[in-house]
């Protein structure tokens, strides 16, 4: 059986992150005997309490809408999914574009981008609140399972690639496996947002084929299929953008890193992004994208609920600013370092849904 460091030196890519040639962790621990560094990463995210919580996070649709619809936990495995299908492709890590993937979400608060906005607000004096800095903050200080150290004690790289999401412009400085993942996120919501909101009634398909990018792809799906029911028609469709985005991705990155004759990551590192759209494709997912906007995440069927649920949660916050004793001890100890306002915006990004109403009823009720 080989051994990992043989494992990835035979099937990854030059320019493929090697975990024999990782920066190593802040509190540094010994090698485990079977697993590399970044499986290790990937398994301390799935035993993480923040990801068990992405089960009963809102990704889109606040409130009870059925269970048809995405949550937190399914769209990361949605886009762990097609992350690892783009790094197979391309010979780069897997164990760490899990990683990546299955992180990439965790620090999600509430109610989704309902409740990051709120949290925004309420801490502008306090250096603000975005999921992307909030999944760092897990990653390093707030997940408390090891007795060691705090947080995950991840590899630097994974940490690295976090922050740079943090960093919404950077175009310099990432590694592919942290590319693949991002490239993965966008393709990932752009198709199950439509898929949920035709389900959920809020669109109907006829609407969403009045957009190039959705007309092609049904025009492929008739070519294949003859001409198919509306569901299967649909279900087709998605399948089908996903897959010409995720193929065209593979080749155009082929194509770079042969063209820009990327030998190593530190020649991606010093290249701008190399996993890109065509523009074309980049032209038709931002029509999508505007089309998602107006049509779904504006709409006044999620504003009704959105707006209320925002004010429960502004509520709770200053509830328990008032009486920061009511959250567990840990949280008290650490309120003492990272001020009360800031630790109970910790306490809150970390419910679900359900508990952030439970609590709410409870303490504000
Ligand atoms: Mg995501």
């Amino acid at each position: 059986m080989l051994e990992w460091r043989e494992r990835e030196a035979t099937l990854l890519a030059p320019w493929a992150m090697h975990a024999a040639e990782s920066a190593g962790r802040v509190h540094p621990e010994s090698m485990h005997p079977h697993r590399s560094p970044y499986q290790r990463d990937r398994d301390r995210i799935v035993h993480a309490a923040a990801f068990r919580r992405l089960a009963h996070k809102t990704q889109v649709f606040t409130g009870y809408h059925g269970d048809y619809h995405r949550s937190r936990l399914t769209h990361t495995l949605e886009v762990t999914s097609i992350a690892r299908t783009m790094a197979r492709g391309l010979a780069l890590n897997e164990d760490l574009v899990e990683t990546l993937a299955m992180g990439h979400d965790i620090g999600h608060p509430p109610l989704g981008h309902a409740g990051e906005d709120t949290l925004d607000a309420l801490l502008c004096d306090e250096g603000g609140f975005s999921h992307n800095a909030q999944a760092l903050r897990i990653m390093e200080l707030l997940e408390n399972r090891y007795p060691e150290f705090p947080g995950l004690n991840l590899s630097r790289e994974v940490l690295a690639a976090q922050m740079t999401r943090c960093e919404k412009s950077k175009q310099h400085g990432r590694l592919l496996e942290a590319q693949v993942v991002d490239a993965a996120d966008s393709i990932a919501y752009d198709t199950h947002d439509a898929d949920d909101a035709i389900e959920l009634g809020l669109v109907k398909l006829e609407d969403l084929l009045e957009l190039p990018i959705v007309k092609s792809a049904a025009e492929r799906v008739r070519g294949r299929f003859g001409d198919l029911g509306a569901d299967q028609l649909r279900r087709a469709v998605l399948h089908d953008l996903v897959n010409v985005q995720v193929v065209e991705l593979i080749e155009r990155t082929q194509r770079h890193l042969h063209e820009q004759t990327i030998g190593s990551t530190a020649d991606v590192l010093a290249t701008s992004t190399l996993v890109t759209h065509s523009a074309e494709m980049t032209a038709g997912k931002r029509e999508l994208e505007s089309f998602l906007f107006q049509r779904v995440y504006r709409s006044p069927a999620v504003m009704a609920v959105r707006e209320p649920a925002q004010e429960r949660l502004s509520q709770l916050f200053f509830w328990l600013v008032e009486h920061p004793d009511a959250m567990p001890a840990r949280f008290l100890v650490r309120a003492r370092h990272h001020g009360v306002r800031r630790t109970v915006a910790d306490y809150i990004a970390g419910m679900t849904d359900r508990f952030l109403e439970l609590e709410h009823a409870r303490r504000c009720g």
